[in-house]
């Protein structure tokens, strides 16, 4: 649409703003995404106020055309941001806004304002935030409109409806003029709210819950289920892939994975095959809980939707929550399928998701699955077995892998590993 080049960005947050005293914190959180998601262009200036981050590079010159696609790339990348304007920065007088407007809008509009053209459509939206400022808001737009109503044939007003539309907004130090709006990924700053654990696996719904999660403010860390050798390295190498892509929302978080099979084995031999798959859950969520108390996570995060499998019937994900005094949370739990689909494709996962890999739910997974399974009777099916030793067995084998090549360190617990392996599963047997 046009060769201008602009020298500010303006950033716009919504809910931060209603957070009273937190708001400092929300705004730092805010301006630190931007500044990861902004890391590739140099000397860039963060100027913070009320409700609004402007951005310029410290020379004051023009952002580049390769600028641009890093912007518009990293910005949508960065929650808490309502939108964004590309546009100029300018003294805050009268001549200063007349000259940028003058200079900048045959630039945006060059084609449409050309005399012998069709009529073309303005309006101004003007925000006076700066008191002093001679003009108010609606007297800028009058001043405007006087001013180029009368330069350019074909332009008419239309409050409603406008194709050119030229935002202003004049703070004490600076005015920040544009002529359109890009909308942001919404939520809160990554930080805002506490740390979640992620339960990870390679399917589609499980990235979608970690983008949600994030998008409310939590930074998320990641745990991934295995059953080596029974499922190949692909699936952690799947896993690893997914992560890379929803790291780039945040600072990067830790990423974890737990062979379960030495468990999933005793399950198999000491307990009624249609229970499995509950069962496999319970221990997942105990010891999700462990680690995430260890790494300092307050909740669980996972990809489950009421109804779409066995495991996630209500009775089913009853006694499953039972496993835990942690929270659980389920953002996709009203979710169909064809809607998680949708939100995997935005975040960037669905392709990896899509590619066919052995999960550790499906080995030893029962033929036909219980949905009805209730607290009692999975704690008898849970008294054939030492659950502790379970929990132990797991925590036994956890690793962190580093998602850029996969390769894995013996996760290390703080203290002495068997003391809080003990002592924390006593504490979570039914
Ligand atoms: P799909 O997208 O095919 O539904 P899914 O990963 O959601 O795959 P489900 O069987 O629906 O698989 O599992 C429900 C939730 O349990 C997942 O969203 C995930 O949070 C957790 N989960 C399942 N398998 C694993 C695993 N191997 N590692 C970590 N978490 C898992
Ligand atoms: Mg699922």
């Amino acid at each position: 649409m046009s060769n201008a080049t602009h020298n500010a960005i303006l950033c716009r947050y919504g809910e931060i703003a209603l957070k009273g005293k937190n708001r400092g914190t929300f705004e730092r959180a805010l301006v630190t995404a931007l500044k990861r998601a902004l890391s590739d262009i140099e000397d860039l200036r963060y100027i913070r106020e009320r409700g609004r981050i402007l951005l310029h590079r410290k020379s004051f010159a023009a952002f580049t055309a390769a600028h641009e696609d890093l912007v518009t790339d990293g910005l949508h990348r960065v929650f808490g941001l309502q939108s964004y304007s590309m546009g100029y920065m300018v003294e805050s007088n009268l001549e200063a806004i007349e000259k940028i407007v003058g200079d900048t809008l045959p630039q945006h509009y060059g084609q449409e304002l050309q005399a012998g053209n069709g009529p073309v459509t303005y309006r101004m939206r003007a925000r006076r935030a700066y008191k002093f400022f001679p003009l108010r808001s609606q007297e800028l737009e009058i001043h405007f409109a006087d001013l180029l109503l009368p330069q350019y044939d074909n332009l008419k007003l239309d409050l409603d409806n406008a194709v050119i539309s030229i935002g202003v907004e004049v703070r004490e130090n600076w005015t920040f003029v544009h002529y359109g709006k890009m909308p942001g990924p919404g939520g809160l700053p990554v930080g805002a709210s506490a740390p979640v654990l992620v339960l990870l696996s390679g399917g589609i719904d499980s990235p979608g819950a970690a983008y949600l999660a994030m998008k409310r403010g939590s930074h998320t860390n990641f745990l991934t289920f295995h059953s080596a050798p029974y499922t190949p390295p692909e699936t952690i190498d799947k896993v690893c892939g997914i992560v890379r892509v929803i790291n780039r929302f945040q600072k990067p978080g830790l990423m974890l994975a737990c062979n379960l099979v030495a468990a999933q084995k005793i399950i198999r031999d000491r307990t009624t095959e249609k229970y499995r798959t509950v069962l496999y859950r319970r221990l997942m969520m105990r010891v999700a809980s462990r680690l995430a108390t260890e790494i300092g996570d307050r909740a669980l995060v996972t990809g489950d939707c009421l109804a779409q499998v066995a495991s996630q019937t209500v009775q089913n994900l009853e006694v499953i929550n039972n496993a835990t005094d942690r929270l659980i949370l389920r953002p996709l739990i009203s979710y169909d399928k064809t809607e998680s689909m949708a939100l995997a494709r935005r975040v960037g996962t669905l392709k990896l998701s899509e590619i066919q890999c052995a999960d550790s739910c499906t080995v030893f997974a029962p033929r036909n699955p219980a949905t009805n399974a209730t607290l009692n009777v999975i704690h008898k099916q849970e008294s054939r077995m030492d659950t502790d030793e379970l929990l132990g067995l797991a925590l036994a084998d956890v690793t962190v892998v580093n998602p850029a090549n996969g390769e894995t360190n013996p996760f290390r617990f703080n203290g002495t590993k068997e003391a809080r392996v003990t002592s924390s599963a006593s504490s979570s047997t039914p």
